[in-house]
């Protein structure tokens, strides 16, 4: 399987405005934002998608909220935001590794698209 845009990101052999880092993940800016603030949390382990995460993606996925709350903190965004995951393509899934979306300062809508 070809490595997604987001590994190649991951592995440095694509530029990306990196927001966080850590050992089990990167935030990086979407380069198509849909708000003021959209960034996606994308960890480095390739999971396709939530639907093929498992029991071992636990700590990981945990992970991942919790850094989506302290990049909300930083950006002072913590009081009104909104955290997205498309599930395949007919959710509208483009990037085949999985990734949540962290969309702020905009009014929201409610139910969503
Ligand atoms: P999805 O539609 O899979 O939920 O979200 C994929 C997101 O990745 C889209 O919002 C799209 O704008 C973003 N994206 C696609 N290619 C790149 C890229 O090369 N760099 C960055 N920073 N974002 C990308």
């Amino acid at each position: 399987m070809t490595d997604t845009i987001f590994q190649k990101i991951i592995d440095k052999e694509l530029p990306a405005e990196i927001h966080y880092e850590d050992d089990i993940c990167l935030v990086i800016k979407d380069i198509n934002p849909i708000a003021p603030t959209h960034l996606l949390i994308i960890p480095k382990k390739s999971i396709e998608k939530i639907s093929d995460s498992n029991k071992e993606d636990q700590e990981l996925l945990g992970h991942l909220f919790l850094v989506a709350g302290k990049v909300a903190r930083d950006l002072g965004v913590e009081d009104a935001f909104r955290l997205v995951v498309n599930n395949g393509a007919d959710a509208h899934q483009t990037v085949f590794h999985l990734h949540i979306h962290l969309i702020a300062g905009r009014e929201f809508s409610w139910p969503p698209g």
